[in-house]
């Protein structure tokens, strides 16, 4: 297996961006930061230039073309961040970002401006203790979502430290981490993070990161037999992209290698306003009709909600296709049916 990359100069070597464009990236990559992880490296095909990993990891000179709608924080975490560590935007559940690094730097990702090897790449033990002192006087929060950055970025002995401070806070039930780490470094998926991920006494949920069904080959499916295995309930999150996954069979087949992988496919992202990512983003209507497709040909297994996160802090919507019209209900063929209302309207006792 090759080394992680994190210089253009890495990229060159490899013939993954071409001499004449370094120069340019340079300056893209001191504002958004570089990693690609050795196993996903080993997944790019040089020779092609459509190649659907590399456009995820490899920096793009249309990064530099910030259009006016985009957002340096997209969906609004600051607006609705009361502690540092925290965002709290629906009543019973909190986000916890524990620290600001990556293995991979995705070329799309909605914290750009946020995530990076800066200087305060991990939440302090000070800041860590007020964060559990915020979520301890709030008897609302059911759940802590673990997010970053990546949390499998972590030691399994931060990692295990938290969950045990986690277990001490009685009205928290679930546990929830944010994860691109078993796709793009399975190998971190050893029995020592196994270990710190079973020892938290709460029910524990792992929604795993990944955008094309080639991000999970042997070594990714050994990472999710093993998290799968230690009782841990696995679920799917996807951004839908520009030449990655916006077509029918890409997307249906990344769909079911996650169900049989016993990941169950939980939200499909529409990309979010970041800064330099237009090149990425998919029209809703297209994306709406391929939605559509995806419910009308494969199982309900593979059917992930497809979401928007309305850009300044407003909350994820679901923006799939409607089937329900004012004329009645519509199925996959476009035909509509009737569907009588009830007989009685509430009883009023
Ligand atoms: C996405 C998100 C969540 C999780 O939302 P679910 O719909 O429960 O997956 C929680 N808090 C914030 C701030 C979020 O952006
Ligand atoms: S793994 Fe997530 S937080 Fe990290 S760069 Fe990719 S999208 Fe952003």
């Amino acid at each position: 297996m090759s080394a992680g990359l994190h210089r253009i100069s890495d990229l060159v070597a490899r013939g993954f961006v071409e001499k004449a464009s370094a120069a340019g990236l340079e300056s893209i990559v001191e504002r958004y930061a570089l990693a690609i992880t050795p196993a996903m490296a080993d997944l790019i095909n040089p020779s092609d230039p459509y190649d659907p990993i590399a456009r995820q990891f490899i920096p793009d000179l249309r990064e530099s073309e910030t259009r006016p709608e985009e957002l340096a924080d997209p969906i609004g975490d600051g607006a609705h961040s009361p502690i540092e560590g925290i965002v709290h935007r629906y009543p019973d559940r909190v986000l916890l970002k524990l620290l600001h690094v990556c293995p991979i730097y995705c070329r799309f990702c909605f914290r750009r401006e946020m995530v990076g090897p800066g200087a305060e790449q991990i939440l302090s033990p000070e800041a860590l203790d007020a964060a559990l002192d915020y979520i301890r006087a709030h008897s609302e929060i059911w759940e802590v979502i673990l997010t970053g950055g990546d949390p499998l970025a972590l030691s399994p002995r931060r990692l295990a430290d938290v969950l045990q401070k986690l277990d001490e806070i009685a009205h928290v039930k679930i546990v929830r981490i944010h994860t691109r780490v078993p796709a793009v470094d399975p190998a971190r998926v050893d029995e020592r993070m196994i270990e710190a991920l079973k020892s938290t006494k709460k029910t524990l949920y792992v929604a795993l990161h990944a955008n094309h069904p080639r991000e999970l080959g042997g070594a990714t499916e050994e990472a999710l037999a093993k998290l799968a295995g230690a009782g841990i309930a696995l679920v799917s999150q996807t951004v839908l992209l520009r030449g990655v996954n916006d077509d029918f069979e890409t997307l249906a087949a990344l769909m079911r290698r996650f169900v049989e992988l016993r990941v169950k496919p939980y939200y499909l992202h529409q990309a979010d306003l970041a800064p330099g990512t237009s090149h990425f983003r998919v029209g809703l209507d297209e994306a709406r009709a391929l939605v559509g497709e995806l419910r009308s040909k494969v199982s309900g297994l593979c059917q992930p909600t497809f979401v928007l996160d309305i850009p300044g802090g407003f909350g994820k919507v679901p923006v799939g296709p409607d089937h329900l019209t004012g004329a009645g209900v519509l199925d996959h063929r476009g035909e509509t049916h009737a569907y009588p209302a009830p007989a009685t309207g509430k009883p009023d006792f």
